[in-house]
């Protein structure tokens, strides 16, 4: 058995140690987009696998190659096997990092890490590199006292979208296998309150083509009884929404029980909404960005303004897309959405939808053991509440995991706060929240196996 105190101790003693790790791997340019030099990830992996090495697990580096020919970047699993029947645990970060972009929106160099304000700039200082060193620094910290399983699986590729992640996961299932699956990629919800990112709206896009002539028509000779198929589009969207701006499509699910609360002025001023212009829907703001559905037409093929004339069109299509409230299946939310669509129809008008897309929501399965241990283990180490965020958009390789492993319980964890500008110049790490993040891991896994 260990105490909390004890866990605490041996981190802030071995702390200086992991940051110089956490550096030198920030100095590698590990960017994964294509036309950057791929030996850097390829020496960012072997960099991270020595690490996980000298925690004594099991190391390998592995660069897949799937049957439909994709190859994968290199990722590091590694693996120590429980003892006496206590559970696994699977801890998720990735290696690879963002380009730096614009040199000159850099205060210092991007892959010289360096310390200002309590924040150590660089990129991967926060996104992912942190997360990775929050993975090694609470292994670290604990050695093999606590049996508990350990799996490590840190990709080389989740900046260019994750392309061989659900053929990894599928290759490698009985390597992946794990009780419990810690995310390390996400965020607080500001410096000096910690999060359990519990939800991620999932996505669905659909082509929405309107046909109300078979030809075009002289407008001065036929406007009037007939309505051409741009105005009649318009009418047809504008039954998306109610009044207020809330989506007006049955069948869709919606909620509103955001846990963190996110105030008008900060949304305005984050989102650019212009002045004297109001925010649509109803409910907490933190519930319509994460837990309700949202419609958003992204596209429309019609006459462009330069190509017209006094014509009456007659056939218009669209591009919907549409966020789906966590926990409804998007290909049931797409469904509702094409037999609105279509039951819809103004004035008589064709309407033929076809869906392209249905990527799956997340939502973490309530209050489940190691939920509620890591939340103890979060504010017993931030010494403040844990706060249950969600993210507007996907994370499409969370679905993966929560596909191929669905008897897992995943828990999003992270080390980025809102000025950490992942992805953006100046990318950087609150170096406090960063060693509260590996003392809650740490405590997290002693619980697991019960030895705190
Ligand atoms: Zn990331």
């Amino acid at each position: 058995m260990t105490t909390f105190e004890e866990i605490a101790s041996t981190v802030d003693a071995q702390l200086p140690a992991h940051r110089a790790q956490l550096e030198d791997l920030v100095r590698i340019p590990s960017v994964s987009a294509d036309s950057f030099d791929q030996s850097q990830v390829r020496k960012s992996a072997e960099a991270v696998a020595s690490l996980a090495r000298d925690r004594g697990l099991d190391v390998e580096v592995i660069q897949l190659h799937t049957e439909s020919g994709k190859v994968g970047r290199p990722a590091v699993l590694a693996h120590r096997s429980a003892q006496d029947g206590k559970p696994t645990v699977l801890l998720y970060a990735h290696h690879d990092v963002q380009p730096e972009g614009d040199p000159a929106g850099w205060d210092s160099e991007p892959f010289e890490p360096i310390e200002r304000d309590g924040r150590l700039y660089g990129r991967g200082s926060a996104d992912d590199k942190a997360g990775i060193m929050v993975h090694m620094a609470a292994l670290a910290a604990l050695g093999e006292s606590t049996g508990v399983g350990v799996t490590l699986f840190i990709e080389g590729e989740e900046e260019v979208g994750s392309p061989t992640f659900h053929d990894f996961l599928e290759t490698y299932q009985d390597r992946l296998k794990a009780d419990v699956i810690v995310v390390a990629d996400s965020n607080n919800w500001k410096v000096g309150t910690p999060s359990l990112t519990t939800s991620l709206r999932g996505v669905t896009s659909m082509s929405v083509r309107l046909d109300v002539l078979d030809h075009a028509l002289h407008s001065g000779m036929y406007g009037g009884p007939v309505l051409d198929a741009v105005t009649l589009m318009a009418r047809l969207i504008a039954t998306l929404h109610n009044d207020d701006g809330s989506v007006a499509v049955e069948g869709l699910t919606a909620y509103d029980d955001a846990d963190a609360e996110y105030l008008e002025e900060d949304m305005r001023v984050d989102a650019g909404v212009l002045e004297g212009v109001e925010l649509a829907g109803n409910g907490s703001i933190a519930s319509r960005l994460w837990t309700k559905p949202a419609i958003s037409v992204i596209g429309m093929d019609v006459t462009s303004v330069a190509k017209s004339s006094n014509t009456l069109t007659p056939s218009c299509t669209a591009q919907i897309s549409m966020r789906v409230a966590p926990g409804q299946n998007p290909r049931e939310a797409a469904d509702a959405l094409a037999a609105h669509l279509e039951s819809n129809a103004p004035f008589g008008a064709h309407v033929s939808v076809d869906i392209k897309e249905a990527g799956p929501a997340f939502k973490a399965g309530g209050d489940t053991p190691a939920t509620i241990a890591a939340r103890w283990a979060l504010e017993e180490a931030w010494g403040s509440e844990s706060v249950d965020i969600g993210v507007g958009g996907s994370i499409p390789f969370i679905s993966d995991l929560n596909q191929v492993f669905p008897d897992a319980e995943i828990l999003v964890t992270g080390v980025e706060d809102p000025d950490t500008r992942a992805h953006s110049q100046n990318e950087s790490l609150h170096l406090a929240d960063w060693r509260n993040a590996i003392v809650a891991e740490a405590a997290l896994i002693a619980r697991l196996g019960n030895e705190l």
